[in-house]
């Protein structure tokens, strides 16, 4: 089964269908969350910038692992 890393923890398990792991994505503030689940099933043309965006919100709000 296809996995990445979590941008928000490093946690190399996180399925491929998912941005983050469970911990992670509810850490990420709700109308981040929520533009990202309406696009994915609404606006696929955009859905790929939210995740940036999101992806982006953790990187700055992480501390850099270990
Ligand atoms: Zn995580």
């Amino acid at each position: 089964m296809a996995s990445h890393k979590c941008p928000g923890c490093g946690e190399g398990r996180v399925p491929a269908h998912m941005l983050a792991c469970n911990k992670c994505w509810f850490r990420l503030p709700k109308c981040l969350r929520d533009d990202i689940v309406f696009s994915w099933r609404h606006d696929h043309e955009n859905h790929r910038h939210f995740v940036a965006d999101a992806i982006e919100w953790f990187v700055e709000n992480s501390r850099s692992p270990r």
